[in-house]
């Protein structure tokens, strides 16, 4: 095992990244908000498995929260990442402040399009916008590399897939698939805020994706009736409050008619203070 440098200034981590590249290695990329659990140990690893030289990031961004959002309450725990990381074998964790990352607020900010409004984005709006705005700070300081992102949120996989294309960043995005706990719930750092009660009936959300992929493989094209259909099963669920439910072609995540081909099942639900998603995809026809 490597020995894990802890980097938290911007200048130090290009410099390391400089050397590490002069040697030839390629570059793995990891950027995350930090209370890292399985679903980052995943990227972690298959980042290892593909590149010389492998950088977590950790960083809560505040411009991706809207205000009465989780920003200050949002768990950290910087020790036990650094555990996490040393033990997956990352090389560097970039850990800046937030007077390292915006000294001042930023005048300079990605603005999206269509794909930043629906789904999440509808009930978070401008939350993709300051996502796509640190990760586009963040692909600039790592510079050339591969990045391994989550199917678990996968709005955030395709603009950032999108993104990296439109701005010709030079920046492989790779998709990993979402890791989940033996029930079913995909894992999130947010499952710290259930409660018993709200975590045994979390598992409703992958349950409903599931039912909704048995009535697309059987031949149903409506999306409306699929999600409808995936509605109905976590309205059985008295602890969850449906945010929404959307059946939609994978590579736009916009409805247009009739479902075919690669098709992608997304719901979101609250659940007491924490705020659930989960996706699945499936073929139609
Ligand atoms: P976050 O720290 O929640 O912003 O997530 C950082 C990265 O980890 C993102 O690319 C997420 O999609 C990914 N991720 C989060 N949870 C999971 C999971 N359960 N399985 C796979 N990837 C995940």
């Amino acid at each position: 095992m490597s020995t894990l440098a802890q980097e938290a200034a911007i200048d130090g981590l290009r410099e390391r990244l400089a050397e590490a590249r002069a040697a030839g290695g390629a570059v793995g990329f990891v950027p995350t908000m930090g209370f890292l659990h399985a679903g980052h140990r995943s990227l972690i690893e298959r980042a290892r498995r593909e590149n010389d030289v492998v950088v977590v990031s950790i960083f809560v961004n505040p411009l991706q929260f809207n205000p009465g959002e989780d920003f200050d309450s949002y768990p950290r725990d910087l020790e036990r990442d650094l555990e996490l990381c040393a033990d997956a074998d990352a090389d560097i964790v970039f850990a800046p402040d937030r007077r390292e990352m915006y000294p001042e607020p930023p005048a300079a900010t990605v603005r999206l399009g269509a794909l930043a409004d629906v789904l999440c984005g509808a009930s978070r709006p401008g939350h993709f916008d300051g996502v796509a705005t640190v990760v586009a700070k963040l692909f600039s300081i790592v510079g050339e590399c591969s990045a391994y992102l989550g199917e678990k949120d996968f709005q955030q996989l395709t603009i950032i897939g999108r993104m990296a294309a439109d701005l010709s960043l030079p920046v492989r995005v790779v998709d990993c698939p979402t890791v989940r706990e033996p029930d079913g719930l995909a894992v999130s750092s947010r499952n710290v805020y259930l409660s018993d009660a709200e975590r045994g009936q979390a598992p409703v959300l992958r349950r409903a994706l599931q039912a909704g992929a048995v009535l697309v493989q059987s031949g149903e094209t409506s999306g409306a009736a699929v999600e409808a259909e995936m509605a109905a099963v976590i309205a059985a669920a008295p602890l969850a409050q449906l945010d929404y439910t959307a059946a939609v072609p994978a590579s736009t995540l916009i409805a247009a008619g009739p479902l075919q081909g690669e098709v992608r099942l997304l719901a979101a639900a609250r659940f007491g203070q924490a705020r659930l998603i989960d996706n699945i995809g499936c073929r139609a026809g």
